[in-house]
């Protein structure tokens, strides 16, 4: 045996294949790709023969002595030519068990006879880290130099399965396998394989609207319908027409996948049976007055009483989680000592986390403290991400308060928010199927039987139908599609949503009076980021303070900076004190900013982070994507420039050009001096208790609106009402 590696030249892959198929045998063969080949192997190690032979068999050239030595060791890895490590056999014999595999020829014989393809499976059944491999594998799509795009509604997911794949395929991350999310991209001219949020694949269409660095797109967790990915499929439903090449796979976790063949012009459907176990629901017999109280109370009882078995618990946000994290912690540790319970680890997951945070969900459950002593287990405590989007094995218990945080919009009064709301009957079905996924388990709905027939709905609307639209339709414009009420998408918007879009973007200066973009607007599409805050920036250098407001919006995209624990919260109030800007919010975080780029700082910025309760994290990620958003602005000609920080007009200015962006999210105190009212909309509002801002600022602009019990307005900055007038005279003129 030699010790080649094989380098896929025409004879391997492609060509090969359409004789192939030329001659009526449409299956994909395995001898005819050492992937393939891989997989069928009974058993790698123990069978060389039947493995690292038909590994080499198609290689035509000699490779490297480096190469050759490598192999003698094992086989070896086709794309990098190393010697494959035990890990990939280890993860091989587990990946080979997933349902998804029992049906892999099925696959590809669809996926090579059809264009479009709609894949559903239980969730855990291998879609997402497999079935981009079989593409992969089959399509070798580095042949001709395009690559495989798998797209997720959330980052995380991205990140973390991106991750999983790597290692199951033994590359480095960001080689042949990578993600894109916004503000990071981790891949190399290397990828094949990369995983994406919906979102950066729609912006990548923006620039290449045919879509021509990919040979197959699969959009996954479709049942999810996010924005991005209802744009997306209206658009690729359009663009398979155009690129006969283009292979598309529609992946779902929910059986609801006639609709998506029904708009796809009726495209096949392959389902992988689940193969979950029975899952036992409990309600509670009245209705929870306080469903954090009641989540905590039953994981407890779960962990004090229940056999065997991690808990995934489901909560709505990251304070939320963090704080029940804390009292499980808290109250576990009394039991371990009163009632020699096991030992329990809490893991939090939510989107912000830290990537080395998010991947500890998967270790094992801690073993007993002694020899045959009570068993460990892990709880998580997680937001929707673990409804579809990542699987964990191991659990066994699913607690589900029946609450999620989804977008809402009214766009009568223009607000969009995201408010806990209860979830629908499929998303507490997708919950409670958690629970079956390595032996029968149980869930504990944290509502009454009777709620759950009559109150749930039975889908989440989709987001489409939930969000204010200008970016969207900033970005439609762009993408060259300028008839949007045609615009074929699978449930289209209210009118009226799309007319206060429209509207939006006119303010702005984005879109003329034709509904056409204009050259603010064009600049405006190539940001990131929501038009207002777009805007914002291209105007800012008629402030003289482009550098400053570059780092705000900065700021402004990524998460909290200012960290408030519950223990500390005085001492986290007077360290924020020493950076507040008395005019407001936007200042206050800019100084922030400021001193964290300074000397003093910068010396030991972890240190300097911690001991001013700001969040490192959230600090170096303002400045990465700060970096990234300065070169948009050279690559569109935007000035960077800063007035002397001495000048009495240095924070004037800065206010001003907050107002070019954000002149439509403007509140007025009201007579009693207690609230505000938001102007044009009229809506009553209070000053969001985190603000610097007193109440003697009787105009404001703010950033965010909250909808709690109460409406707040948060990240405020104080403005003067001429501001107004003069900048945005087209808004401002109308009554
Ligand atoms: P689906 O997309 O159908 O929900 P996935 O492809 O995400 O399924 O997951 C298939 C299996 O791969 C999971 O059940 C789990 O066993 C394993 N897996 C996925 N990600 C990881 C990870 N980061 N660490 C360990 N195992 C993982
Ligand atoms: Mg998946």
């Amino acid at each position: 045996m030699a010790g080649r590696r094989p380098d896929f030249d025409e004879d391997t892959s492609r060509v090969k294949r359409v004789k192939v198929e030329e001659n009526g045998y449409s299956k994909t063969d395995p001898a005819n790709n050492p992937y393939l080949a891989h997989w069928d192997s009974a058993d790698m190690k123990n069978d060389p023969v039947n493995s690292a032979d038909r590994l080499y068999k198609f290689k035509r050239h000699a490779t490297t002595a480096k190469e050759a030595k490598a192999a003698e060791d094992g086989p070896i890895n086709p794309f990098t030519g190393t010697t494959l490590s035990s890990r990939y056999m280890s993860i091989l014999k587990k990946r080979r068990e997933l349902p998804v595999h029992v049906q892999r020829d099925e696959f590809l014989e669809l996926y090579q006879r059809s264009q479009i393809l709609v894949f559903v499976g239980e969730t855990g059944s291998g879609k997402t880290t497999q079935i981009p491999q079989f593409v992969l594998f089959d399509d070798l799509p580095h042949l001709n130099a395009k690559m495989v795009a798998c797209t997720q509604p959330r980052r995380v997911a991205a990140m973390s399965v991106a991750q999983r794949v790597a290692e199951e395929m033994d590359v480095e991350l960001g080689d042949e396998v990578g993600y894109s999310i916004r503000f990071e991209d981790k891949t190399s001219p290397k990828t094949m394989l990369k995983y994406m949020t919906d979102g950066m694949l729609l912006r990548e269409a923006m620039h290449d609207n045919n879509l021509t660095r990919y040979s197959t797109i699969i959009l996954d967790e479709a049942h999810e319908r996010t924005l991005a990915t209802d744009i997306l499929m209206a658009l690729l439903k359009d663009l398979v027409l155009r690129r006969t090449d283009l292979k598309l796979i529609i992946m779902s976790a929910t059986l609801d996948a006639t609709k998506f063949q029904k708009y796809f012009h009726d495209a096949p459907l392959l389902a992988v049976p689940g193969r979950t176990h029975p899952v036992e629901i409990f309600y509670t017999p009245e209705p929870e007055r306080d469903y954090v109280e009641a989540a905590l109370r039953t994981v407890l009882q779960i962990h004090a009483t229940e056999p065997e078995g991690d808990i995934l618990l489901f909560l709505t946000g990251e304070e939320e989680i963090e704080d029940a994290c804390r009292k499980i912690n808290l109250e576990v540790d009394e039991m371990i000592r009163e009632a020699n319970a096991g030992p329990l680890v809490v893991y939090p997951l939510y989107g912000t986390l830290p990537p080395q945070q998010q991947q500890r969900i998967f270790k094992p459950a801690p073993p007993p403290r002694e020899p045959g002593g009570r068993p460990g287990r892990k709880c998580i405590v997680s937001t929707n991400i673990a409804e579809t989007s990542l699987t964990i094995d191991g659990i066994v218990y699913v607690v589900d308060p029946g609450f999620s945080k989804q977008k809402v919009y009214n766009p009568r009064i223009r607000v969009e928010s995201l408010l806990v709301s209860p979830i629908s009957k499929a998303s507490a079905q997708q919950r409670a199927g958690r629970a079956g996924r390595t032996k029968p388990g149980k869930c504990f709905r944290l509502y009454t039987e009777a709620a759950f027939k009559k109150e749930l709905i039975e889908q989440t609307y989709p987001e489409v139908l939930r969000s204010n639209l200008a970016s969207t339709v900033l970005e439609l414009k762009k993408l060259g599609i300028e008839d949007l009420v045609h615009f074929d998408l699978m449930d289209p918007p209210a009118p009226e949503t799309l007319m206060r879009a429209l509207e939006e973007l006119y303010y702005l200066n984005c879109l003329n009076n034709d509904g056409d973009l204009t050259p603010l607007g064009e600049t405006a599409s190539e940001f990131p980021l929501d038009p207002a805050l777009a805007v914002m920036l291209i105007q800012s250098p008629r402030f003289f303070c482009s550098n400053e407001i570059l780092s705000l919006a900065a700021l402004l995209s990524v998460p909290q900076i200012f960290v408030r624990p519950a223990s500390q919260r005085k001492r986290a109030d007077e360290m924020k004190d020493l950076f507040a800007h008395p005019e407001g919010d936007h200042l206050t975080m800019l100084n922030v900013y400021h001193a964290f780029k300074g000397e003093d700082a910068q010396e030991n910025p972890k240190q300097w982070c911690h001991d001013h309760f700001v969040s490192y994290r959230s600090l170096q990620q303002a400045d990465n994507v700060r970096l990234q958003l300065k070169r948009i602005m050279e690559r569109t000609e935007i000035e960077l420039m800063s007035m002397p920080f001495s000048h009495k007009k240095y924070y004037e200015n800065i206010r001003q050009a907050l107002v070019a962006g954000f002149f439509m999210q403007v509140a007025k105190r009201d007579g009693s001096g207690k609230s505000y009212v938001t102007v044009k909309d009229d809506q009553t509002v209070l000053l969001h208790p985190s603000t610097v801002l007193g109440q003697d600022s009787e105009w404001v602009v703010y950033n965010e609106f909250v909808l709690t019990t109460k409406n707040y307005i948060r990240t405020v900055t104080a403005v003067k009402p001429e501001w107004l007038l003069e900048i945005s005279s087209v808004y401002y003129d109308l009554d």
